[in-house]
């Protein structure tokens, strides 16, 4: 296939016109107009203009799908299907797996959480991983177990093979990891992991979703031996913001299972005191499914393949080299995670010398138009081990919370690329922090002491929606 990335594209320049949003004006504390510089993509990336156009192109044949006589539904089972076969093509899907369509990766996580906890499976993660590849384990009836890190937050993989060795055989044991960490970027290598947990007789899980858009992956591993069993990931982070969500799965774990969610659309027959399942995947798709949501995921994913998927995770890996040399030059910035190198995707988060993470928050997105993150990303244990907070302070921090007392709670900043960011976003990004650091944030803010959100005191008009957008939204301050 032709990679568009190789039809003059410049380096460093980013792919804005791929994403719909990329040249949003807004006005910052100055008055100034100014482009929008989206650096939050590890939350939710902008959708691909080709998936856009294709939930356009979908709509007027929108119906609800399978089992509908009339053309409409016969159209949009087949959009629906066809992306099912985009999604297993994009990650190399083998047929002992099953492409089940979810609302994101935390439902993916959830129900395999379910399927496990009845069979109280053992559990390996990580201290790194977001909630959603925690707390669903913990209410599972599984047992979860941590696998240390290093200080920058690293795997450790011997202790996962030491824990893998001394557990008993005789229950499920499952290694359920981060195929990119949402803190660092820090990209653990999952098919040799895979291989440890098959060595072992464990499977693995990978939430996949901070490295779906990111990286290349391939399910099927390059052999059985490290093939990946399960993989969640969601729609909003690949491009495709719509509402849904995959999770793949072992064809044959799934068959063993009762179904996770149930209702219409799964069964063949039900009469007052019996069931006949469908097949899978309908089976794992109780109710209505989202059909546009899919369909944008097998678009954006489309687009990804012509862009090049190595090109583009080339590119990530240079513009995320790019912001951490940049950002290392900024007095009193301290990158979490660990240093620059081929398993660092582009997240980044830091602290900036004694500033609070949500003021610089928001001064970059009130002075200086640029959007990121901070506080503790879904992963306030990781968040807390790459701060290196001594863990007798968890007890304080917990007291804080249920006291509502957000505002001192310890986080970061975070910058997360997408492929529309470039150097020149960088650069700005780097130029804010430089001003932030030596003169601190040029307007006053106020915080909430329940949130911990902080706002500018002068607050500036909200841009104009339109008004099936809400008009009320209009008066109301940014
Ligand atoms: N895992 C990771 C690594 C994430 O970064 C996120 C989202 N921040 C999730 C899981 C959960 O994704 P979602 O909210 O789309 O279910």
């Amino acid at each position: 296939m032709t990679s568009a990335s190789a039809i003059g594209h410049s380096p460093g320049a980013g792919r804005p016109e791929e994403l719909v949003g990329s040249d949003i004006q807004v006005q910052v504390a100055s008055g100034d107009l100014i482009t929008y510089a989206f650096l939050d993509n590890a939350a939710s990336t902008p959708a691909m203009v080709a998936a856009a156009n294709a939930v356009a192109e979908l709509l007027p044949w929108y119906a609800s799908i399978h089992r509908g006589a009339g053309l409409k539904s016969r159209v949009a089972t087949v959009a629906y299907e066809e992306a099912r076969s985009r999604i297993a093509r994009f990650l190399s899907v083998g047929q002992d797996h099953v492409v089940i369509l979810t609302k994101s990766a935390t439902e993916g996580l959830n129900r395999l959480a379910r399927m496990f906890g009845d069979h109280r499976a053992i559990v390996f993660t990580s201290i790194m991983e977001h909630h959603a590849n925690l707390l669903p384990w913990r209410l599972s009836g599984c047992e979860l177990r941590y696998v240390q890190a290093d200080a920058y937050g690293v795997l450790d993989e011997e202790d996962l093979r030491r824990q893998l060795l001394g557990t008993s055989t005789a229950r499920p044991r499952i290694v359920s990891i981060a195929g990119v960490y949402n803190v660092s970027g820090y990209a653990p290598p999952v098919h040799h992991l895979a291989r440890m947990a098959h060595e072992n007789g464990a499977e693995i899980i990978v939430d996949a979703a901070q490295l779906v858009a990111h990286r290349p992956l391939a399910v099927r591993g390059v052999s059985a031996d490290d093939e990946l069993d399960y993989v969640v990931f969601s729609g909003h982070k690949v491009y495709a913001p719509f509402g849904s969500g995959v999770l793949i799965a072992r064809r044959s774990t799934v068959e063993r299972a009762q179904p996770n969610i149930v209702g219409g659309g799964i069964v063949d027959l039900v009469t007052l005191d019996d069931v006949v399942w469908n097949s899978l995947p309908d089976r794992e798709e109780a109710g209505s499914p989202n059909v546009l949501g899919a369909v944008a995921i097998g678009a954006a994913m489309e687009r990804l393949e012509i862009l090049g998927r190595q090109q583009l995770a080339a590119e990530e890996q240079s513009l995320t080299s790019y912001a951490m040399r940049h950002l290392n030059e900024v007095p009193g910035l301290r990158i979490l995670g660990p240093p620059d190198g081929p398993d660092r995707t582009g997240v980044v988060s830091f602290v900036l010398g004694g500033l609070p993470h949500g003021l610089v928050a928001a001064a970059l997105s009130h002075e200086y138009g640029i959007g990121v993150r901070s506080g503790c990303f879904c992963a306030h244990p990781g968040v807390m081990h790459l701060l290196a907070e001594p863990p007798a302070v968890a007890q304080l921090h917990l007291d804080q919370m249920r006291a509502h007392e957000h505002c001192s709670l310890p986080g970061a900043v975070r910058v997360s690329l997408g492929i529309q960011n470039s150097e020149h976003d960088i650069r700005r990004l780097s130029t804010a922090l430089l001003a932030l650091s030596q003169d601190g944030a040029r307007c006053q803010y106020e915080v909430n002491q329940e949130s911990g959100e902080y706002m500018p005191a002068l607050a500036l008009p909200m841009p104009t929606l339109p008004l099936s957008m809400g008009a009320a939204a209009n008066s109301s301050s940014v």
